[in-house]
């Protein structure tokens, strides 16, 4: 266990800290003050990521997971400075699938994936079906060679301006399934939500209605086709033992694969937004001066410190370790990331309270950007498992199926 970043990753870090700098932050409080991103300004920041090697198409990803502190030096740094662009890039990841995808879709996908122009999305939630994802009645029902889709999906991120959807529904036996829906061949409606935080990331609904999805969208037999077959398997991967990857597919469902993998992104995603309100308030403190001297110097201030910095270590090292142990296909990372993203979402609300109680006045004036933290922060503790949640998987886990809470 090594508690330093290599060599390697402090360089990486250090590149996309001054990448970040120079071409992101500029643009974050004019686009957050205007609200949701249209489709065009999305692409235009997702291609700006390319330049550090941040992108969708297979060949990124895999020398971005080759190193799963990689992955989480960039969902933390980037989410320091702009929570509404990790929001946006991290659920296009469908578009990752492209690659599994059927000839016809790769022809037309791919090249809008490699050059980071695709948007995706990934939709479960309803209405009524929230926290308990299992009252879903979105269905799929196959007629010839399409699924028929009829219902709706809400609090979509990404949703209005997204090319591909991922989409969680149930077939003609009530089976769950996995459908990969192109918007261009399967068009569906949206409707845009608004919302306290991560302003500029667009939110939404989907409707469908009778909307044909061809049968080889099927994300589960699309993957297993691929991992099947050893050519294409090593064109793409460079490996042709399908057993390396079963491991990351075996043990859990699809869902659970995908919340672990987000969880701990979100986790990592709340200790950076934490990091830049306790990086802000360390400066502060040492600035601002009352009753003569600087307000750093005030104990009741260095216990705030104290507590926003015990909050944001600690998000980090769950976060790290969740990530760690969802790449490699643990099934301890469903306990893993619930507990990372139950303590580290909880504890950056807490951190940007204290951040704003820092500033005093400044804290709550849009002149600074602790207002804005705090909102983003807010944020965390709702999508992909509420914290009351994330607290009942972890019982769940402890204590075995059995005592489930919520079943
Ligand atoms: C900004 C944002 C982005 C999102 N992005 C996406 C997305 O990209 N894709 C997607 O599919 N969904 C997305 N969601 C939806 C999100 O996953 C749901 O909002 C979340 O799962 C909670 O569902 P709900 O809002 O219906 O709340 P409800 O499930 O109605 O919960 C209301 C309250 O009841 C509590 N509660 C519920 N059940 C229990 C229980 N058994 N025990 C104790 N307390 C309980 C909850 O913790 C919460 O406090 C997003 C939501 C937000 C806010």
């Amino acid at each position: 266990m090594d508690f330093e970043f290599d060599e390697d990753q402090n360089m990486f870090r250090e590149s996309i800290r001054e990448f970040l700098e120079k071409e992101i932050s500029p643009l974050v409080d004019e686009q957050e003050k205007k609200g949701p991103m249209t489709k065009e300004e999305a692409i235009a920041v997702f291609k700006k990521f390319k330049k550090v090697g941040i992108a969708l198409d297979l060949e990124s990803i895999k020398e971005l997971a080759a190193d799963p502190v990689t992955i989480g030096i960039m969902a933390e740094e980037m989410s320091r400075v702009w929570p509404s662009a990790t929001a946006i890039i991290g659920l296009s990841f469908p578009a990752a699938l492209i690659s599994f995808a059927s000839e016809e879709m790769m022809r037309r996908l791919l090249p809008k994936v490699k050059r980071n122009e695709l948007i995706g999305c990934y939709a479960i939630t309803e209405p009524e079906a929230g926290s308990d994802n299992r009252a879903m009645q979105t269905t799929a029902v196959l007629d010839g060679d399409e699924y028929v889709v009829n219902g709706s999906k809400t609090w979509i991120s990404n949703g209005p301006i997204a090319d591909l959807c991922m989409l969680v529904c149930n077939d003609e036996n009530k089976e769950r399934i996995f459908l990969l829906v192109d918007k261009e061949v399967s068009p569906f409606d949206t409707g845009e939500l608004h919302k306290l935080g991560w302003r500029a990331d667009p939110t939404g609904e989907l409707f469908f209605d009778d909307c044909r999805v061809p049968k080889e969208n099927n994300v589960m037999e699309m993957v297993g086709n691929f991992i099947a077959d050893p050519d294409r398997l090593a064109e793409l991967t460079g490996e042709s033992d399908a057993s390396k990857y079963m491991g990351i597919i075996g043990g859990m469902s699809p869902e659970n694969i995908i919340f672990a993998f987000l969880r701990s992104g979100m986790a990592l995603m709340s200790a950076g937004i934490s990091q830049a309100a306790l990086d802000d308030s360390i400066k502060y403190v040492k600035e601002r001066a009352q009753f003569g001297r600087p307000i750093g110097k005030f104990q009741l201030i260095q216990e705030m410190l104290y507590n926003m910095t015990v909050l944001t270590e600690s998000s980090r090292l769950l976060g790290y370790r969740a990530l760690t142990l969802a790449l490699s296909g643990s099934p301890k990372s469903r306990l893993a990331s619930s507990l990372a993203k139950g303590h580290a979402c909880d504890a950056a609300v807490k951190v940007t309270y204290d951040a704003i109680q820092i500033h005093g006045g400044n804290g709550l004036s849009d002149e600074y950007p602790l207002e804005r933290y705090f909102r983003d922060a807010r944020m965390l503790t709702i999508p992909d498992g509420t914290s009351e949640i994330q607290k009942l998987i972890v019982g769940r886990e402890l204590l075995g199926k059995g005592f489930s809470a919520y079943v």
